[in-house]
């Protein structure tokens, strides 16, 4: 009776159902966040729920255009300086 495959099924069920608890839970709790946030609202404090990174934790990108680094005075590139710019006649 307890195979592997029966272990396997019954531990899909529980965390079909686990799931499904914690969503509702969820759910419920956002609802009264979300009412709490309205009473907040109807006193005139503006707040937002905002869900914070449980998945990717990606920072704002930093300094993503600006290349590290010398670049050349005359047209902005790097790999070379103003003294041997290629634009420069
Ligand atoms: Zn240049």
């Amino acid at each position: 009776m307890s195979s592997l495959a029966d272990t396997l099924e019954k531990l899909k069920k529980l965390d079909d159902e686990r799931a499904k608890l914690v969503e509702s839970s969820k759910s419920a709790l956002l609802n009264s966040v979300q009412d709490n946030l309205a009473a907040l609202a109807d006193l005139g404090f503006s707040y937002e729920l905002v869900a914070t990174g449980s998945s990717s934790r990606s920072r704002a990108p930093k300094s993503k255009d600006k290349p590290s680094g010398r670049v050349c005075s005359i047209c902005g590139q790097s790999g070379h300086n103003s003294r041997t710019c290629p634009k420069k006649k």
